[in-house]
């Protein structure tokens, strides 16, 4: 996965590509791109390994001429990250280039056709394939629009990309990856995300899976891959992506935390009714699947508990990649599908399988206008604002909430108070200091185990989960029951081991198990409203029940998990090699 942007206009091109990358960056961060058209018409590029700033600053990539070109921000899927396989791509012969996000399955017998024919290939990408095969059409054709549907035939897999011609003129398709163009008064945009150019207009046109487009003389031609013309409307976007500001925060991280209490209170406010109507489908259809990737996973097995405990309902959570084959789901069941971004690959793929089964979808999303929103029979709306940060940490009390609102909506009174979680999370929020010095223990540490019970097991797991992508420090979210059954022999003198140990009825089992580990030369850091002189770090959550506590520790384990990364010297907003909606397999 990656961004791609396209731009041409009256501006110059290369300072708006720049600030659309820079706002597009956390779908993949590897090395970026710019390639604009000269003066005198032919392809300037630079591209280099690194974050945007880093490689703007080294290479000056907003300083190339032009008022049209295009760039990439890379998530490197074939080939290592270096500045040769950093997009854009050029054809051999420099007449076309090309940035792609996503991979095109047969691109080994593509490039070996080419070969045989003469061109040459200068990175390691699937990506290059195109370049070569537009340039193959359009030497045979002379013809952009003949080069792009000739191309779209041949390639196989997911991607969208944007080429430019030497004619001047600027094309695109989609398959499987998103794409759309933005219509701004001083130029036309193509980007992978409104982010790309909200800054200069609110309206787009999204494109659908099938089509390319074609950019000449600030016209933008929309085909399906048969050349047909398509008309797609304008839409207005929401204009609260334009707020990306980190405000006084360090990190876009530390800030997404902080904002959770809010979040609490609104998720799912602007999908009342549609919550409504999937507690209707799910109390027809007797039980449900959840599926998600990561953190929207967890979420999805918060949801198994409190759909059990709450409303007496079934509620299978399945890891999106992992989604049986579609004769293994029940016919005319309900898939609760949940992804932030609405664009992860495993998760479209999952509901493409449930589709196959006869499930109705409920997409759980933030991005109203996101691929999975589109493919979703009903829309849950997340509600909790532009998620930045690439390791989740709001959006998941989002699912959550939304979870607990699915719950309420099938059983009536669940006695969860939503409002009581939500003061009890800005309570932690608040001790974010004292949480910092917790964190300053375990800056050096290798590895370190989160054990949880009950709802507290889920919620281990997401915390070990923060813990990993913001730290890089190895990390297990094991149920507390199970440490007895074989981790205990991972435990050496010093093995920091998290404990998730509010006073409910899994207290007196996770002490017992803390007081194991501990006898075994454990340190352990306890998260709980009780002091303990088991514990070696206590991080004090409030007092609440089972659900209050489950929040409070998945949020006491994010600040945990920041604090750790600012010591570590880690980006937490830019983890190591991930990226924020993985939109490939
Ligand atoms: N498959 C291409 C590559 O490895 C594009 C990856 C992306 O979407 O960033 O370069």
């Amino acid at each position: 996965m990656c961004s791609i942007i396209g731009y041409a206009g009256r501006s110059a091109a290369a300072p708006v590509l720049v600030s659309g990358l820079r706002r597009m960056e956390y779908r993949g961060y590897d090395s970026v791109g710019v390639a604009t058209w000269g003066e005198d018409g032919a392809i300037l590029l630079k591209k280099g390994a690194g974050r945007v700033e880093e490689v703007n600053r080294r290479l000056g990539l907003d300083g190339l001429a032009g008022h049209a070109g295009m760039g990439h921000t890379r998530w490197a899927t074939h080939g290592v990250v270096s500045d040769t396989n950093a997009h854009p791509h050029t054809s051999s012969a420099g007449g076309v280039a090309i940035v792609h996000n996503g991979v095109i399955e047969n691109h080994l017998e593509m490039r070996r056709s080419l070969e045989d024919s003469g061109y040459v290939f200068a990175s390691e990408t699937d990506s290059e394939v195109i370049a070569n095969l537009l340039q193959r059409y359009y030497d045979q054709t002379g013809d952009v629009r003949s080069s792009l549907l000739g191309t779209v035939s041949n390639i196989r897999g997911h991607y969208a990309f944007i080429a430019m011609f030497g004619d001047g003129t600027m094309a695109c398709a989609r398959h499987g990856k998103p794409l759309m163009a933005g219509l701004a008064d001083d130029g036309l945009f193509l980007a992978s995300d409104v982010r790309g150019f909200i800054e200069y207009t609110d309206d787009a046109v999204y494109l659908e899976n099938g089509t390319c487009c074609m950019v000449r003389d600030g016209v933008l031609e929309v085909m399906d891959f048969e050349g047909n013309a398509v008309r797609r409307p304008a839409t207005k976007v929401s204009r609260e992506f334009g707020d990306l500001d980190k405000g006084d925060h360090d990190h876009y991280t530390i800030k997404e935390i902080n904002e959770q209490p809010g979040v609490i209170r609104r998720a799912g406010a602007s999908s009342v009714a549609q919550i409504r109507r999937v507690a209707d489908m799910v109390r027809i259809a007797g039980h449900a699947y959840a599926t998600g990737s990561g953190t929207s996973y967890n979420a999805a097995l918060m949801g198994r508990r409190v759909l059990a405990r709450f409303a007496g309902v079934r509620l299978d959570a399945v890891i999106a990649s992992e989604m049986p084959g579609d004769t293994m789901l029940e016919r005319g069941g309900v898939l609760l599908a949940i992804s932030q971004s609405g664009e992860s690959a495993d998760v479209l793929e999952a509901v493409r399988t449930a589709r196959r089964a006869g499930c109705t979808i409920a997409g759980v999303v933030n991005s109203a206008n996101s691929s999975l929103a589109r493919d979703s029979d009903v829309v849950i709306r997340m509600d909790c604002g532009p998620e930045v940060g690439v390791a989740a940490t709001k959006s998941f009390c989002a699912q959550y909430s939304i979870m607990l609102r699915l719950a309420e909506a099938l059983a009536g009174d669940t006695g969860v108070d939503l409002e009581g979680v939500a003061s009890a999370v800005s309570r932690v929020v608040q001790d974010s200091d004292r949480i910092r010095e917790v964190a300053a223990q375990i800056r050096d540490i290798t590895d370190v185990y989160v054990l949880g019970r009950g709802l507290h097991y889920p919620a281990a797991v997401e915390a070990a989960l923060k813990i990993k992508e913001l730290t890089y420090i190895h990390a297990e979210g094991l149920a507390g029951g199970e440490m007895k059954h074989g981790p205990l022999a991972l435990i050496e003198k010093g093995t920091p081991v998290i404990v998730l140990n509010p006073y409910d009825s899994t207290y007196g089992d996770m002490l017992l198990g803390a007081r194991e580990a501990r006898a075994r030369g454990a340190k352990i850091i306890g998260i709980s409203d009780r002091e303990s002189d088991a514990y070696d770090h206590w991080i004090r959550i409030p007092p609440g029940d089972e659900v209050s506590y489950s929040f409070s520790e998945v949020v006491a384990a994010q600040l945990l998990a920041y604090h750790a990364a600012v010591a570590r010297d880690a980006d937490p907003d830019y983890p190591r090699n991930l990226a924020k909606s993985v939109t490939v397999k």
